[in-house]
Order: structure tokens, then sequence, then C-alpha cells
């Protein structure tokens, strides 16, 4: 079935305001994604109604909040197929789901010598962690590149694989090229030799229908508010067997099971490592995010965002002298371009004042934006609530920027 878009947008009450006396066009999606009214409502309905600390209350509205927060569990787990709730950890954002994983693996079975695989086009938040880590054991982190059309260099990244390899880790959707890596592949490889993998999903999950299981990945991570859910909330998929190992990455209340003037034993899974009250109201959010998407549909979502970026890319080109990064087949729903040799942030400026938001810099991949040698991109990522003449407003943006800089 195809989406109703103009039914979706009426959901998304930000979306109806104009600037600059120009209805407002939203294509920074990839940054943050607007929220559905049913997201908001789910936090209001959570305050006006359940408010409680949670997991430490006998009364009524302490089992409430409990109740509706371990629900959204499972229906998180559903979502991404994870097996058990036991390996669906809440955290602040794909962040913290990151830094967590980098420690705490990092602090268990990192030593020095070892090595660990990333890619040149990583978010500095599935780079710098690791890169910390590594420096604090005296490992070595393996940067994989690219291929010129924004595809993961596959032989190069198999070709950094060693003995002392002791996890890959990789973004599943680049934040930049929109290159929808083959994780499937990649992870199958890796398993081979006994090697994890973890997935930065944060511009994975929005786009594409994912399940861990069948991915077989090791960590999956992800943020509420990339997939039209609240900013503050995010999750950790990660395996049992890992997690189990793994030490606590933060202490505090709800972590423990046995505290001590001695000793301290720590909470089954997943509570291990939700230490502190956690961000509830994210979780209620979240909870009518993952609703939301799951009753349009993740095919459905993909297959409409994919006519959006055909269009994109098809207007924008016939427009001449603007310069893509990231054309990899298959890719994901943005466009990265420079306007020949017009600054990235001159462009973003007019481009804003024309009532587009659209993004510009480095996206906070700048190893990336150094290995293509340039001041940075105009980015510009869509959703489901896009259309296709907001892409034809944006051409013709495009076209102005070009002739005013003429
Ligand atoms: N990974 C990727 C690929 C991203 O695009 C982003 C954010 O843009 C992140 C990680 C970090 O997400 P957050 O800022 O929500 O923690």
């Amino acid at each position: 079935m195809s989406l109703n878009i103009s039914d979706i947008r009426s959901d998304f009450p930000i979306l109806s305001q104009t600037i600059y006396k120009r209805p407002l066009i939203y294509f920074d999606n990839a940054a943050t994604t607007q929220k559905p009214i049913q997201v908001i409502r789910a936090i209001s309905d959570y305050y006006e109604h359940d408010n409680c600390n949670i997991h430490r209350g006998v009364h009524y509205l302490s089992v409430k909040a409990t109740e509706a927060f371990e629900e959204a569990r499972r229906e998180i787990r559903e979502f991404i197929n994870a097996p058990s709730t036991h390996e669906v950890v809440f955290t602040k954002g794909a962040s913290e789901s990151l830094n967590l994983v980098a420690a705490s693996f990092g602090k268990k079975f990192l030593l020095p010598g070892d090595e660990v695989i990333t890619t040149i086009m990583e978010h500095h938040s599935n780079f710098v962690p690791w890169q910390l880590i590594c420096e604090e054991k005296g490992a070595v982190l393996r940067v994989a590149t690219i291929l010129p059309d924004g595809e993961l260099d596959l032989e190069n990244l198999y070709s950094l694989i060693s003995e002392r390899t002791k996890i890959i880790a990789l973004t599943h959707v680049s934040n930049v090229l929109g290159t929808v890596n083959p994780i499937k592949e990649i992870i199958a490889y890796a398993h081979k030799q006994g090697i994890p993998v973890l997935v930065d999903g944060a511009q994975g999950v929005s786009h594409l229908k994912v399940d861990v299981t069948d991915l077989g990945c090791d960590f999956y991570c992800f943020s509420g508010h990339k997939m039209y859910g609240p900013m503050g909330i995010g999750v950790l998929y990660g395996k049992e067997k890992w997690l189990e190992e793994m030490p606590p990455y933060q202490s505090g209340g709800e972590m423990v099971k046995d505290v001590t003037i001695e000793k301290t034993t720590f909470n089954e899974l997943p509570f291990k490592f939700e230490a502190g009250t956690p961000n509830v109201e994210g979780v209620m959010g979240l909870r009518a995010a993952v609703k939301y998407l799951k009753d349009l549909g993740m095919d459905e979502i993909r297959a409409y965002e994919d006519k959006l970026l055909q269009r994109a890319v098809s207007s924008l080109s016939a427009i001449g002298g603007v310069r893509f990064f990231g054309e990899a087949p298959g890719k994901a729903s943005l466009v990265s371009f420079l306007i020949g040799d017009i600054h990235p942030f001159d462009a973003g400026t007019i481009i804003d004042k024309m009532g587009i938001a659209v993004r510009t810099g480095h996206h906070c991949a700048q190893p990336l934006i150094d290995h293509f040698g340039i001041p940075g991109t105009v980015r510009a990522s869509f959703a489901f609530y896009n259309t296709a003449d907001e892409i034809d407003r944006l051409a013709e943006a495009v076209a102005r920027v070009k002739t005013m800089f003429k």
C-alpha cells in the first residue's frame, strides 16, 4: 500500500508553519526528524497520568509506569527482532550506546597491540570513542576506505583484518553519503574469523527494516530522535553473551543487585547498563514512534523515500555544476552536494532564506570530509513527510544560488 502523505503531514504540527513568509520545507532529517502528534501526546499523557519513578515502588503509579516502560522495551525488541528484552538497553542515544560499547568492551577485551577496525565514513560518535579506548589500551585503530562513488571498499576492509582484530565497528548508513553498507555480508565474513561487529544504526532504523537477528550483528545502536521519537533516548542492542561479560559502564541506583561496604554485585541484564532514573518520558515517546513507523510500514517508507531521492538527484543534476558526494547504488534518501565552488555555508544560508532547512558543514564526519579535500557539503535529507513539490523547491533554490554567485 502506498503512503497517504497529506494524512501523514497532518500528524506533524511543526510542518504546517511558515518561515520567512514561506511554507517551511524541512530537509534536515538526518540531524533530527520531526515528531508526530502521537509521540508528543504519548509524552504529555505520561506526565498527565502516569508519571512516577519506576522499578522501585510498590504503589499504583510506580507499578503502572514500570509496566508501561517494560512493555515499551518489549515492543522495541520486536521492532528490531532482538531475541530477548535482556539485550535491549535504554541509553541517551546512539552516541551513548557507542561510547558504552567502546568503553566497556574495550576495557574487558582490548590489550596492547590489539586492533579495532572502523571506516572513513563514520560519524564522530563511532570514531572518537574507539580512538580514545585504543589510545588508553595501547591498541591500534584501523580505518577502511571508500570507493569513489562512496561505497565502502570491502576489499580494503577485509585486508585490514588480522589475528589481532578484536572488533569491527561500522555504520549501517552513512549520514553524509547515504551509503547503505552491506553489513550482513560483512558480519558473516567477520564472524567466520571470530570477530564481533558493532553496527551504528543511527541512520539505519528510520529508513530500513532492521532485523538484528537476521543481520547477526553483535551490537546495534540508535537514537530515538532520528526515528520520529524524542531526544535524549536511544537503544543499544547487544548480544547477551557480550553484555554478560562486559563490565558496567556507569554505576549508581538500579544497576546493582547487592551493595555492601566491601563489595557490589550487579543487576541482571539489561539493568546492569541502566544506572540511575531512566528517561521514562523518552521511552514512552519512542514506543509511540515505533508504533507509528510500524503502522506506515518500513518497506513503504523506503519505497516512497527512494522516489524522493531519485527526483532530487535528477532535478539537481539538471541544474549543472552540482557535484554529488555519495552515489552508491541503493543509497538512503539524502543528497550531499556542492554547487560549483560556492562555500556550503553560503549556499545553505541562501537556501534557508527560501524557507528550506538543509544542513551544511562536515556533518560530524571530519575524516570523511578531509578524504574528499572539501570544506563540507550541503546535505538535504528526506523523510516520508516530504513531497515531490518540496524537492522541486529545493532544485529552484539551488539554481538560484548558482545564478547569484555567477
Ligand atoms: N551515528 C550516525 C551515523 C549519525 O548520523 C549520528 C548523528 O547524526 C550519530 C551516530 C549520533 O547520534 P546522536 O547524536 O543522536 O547520539
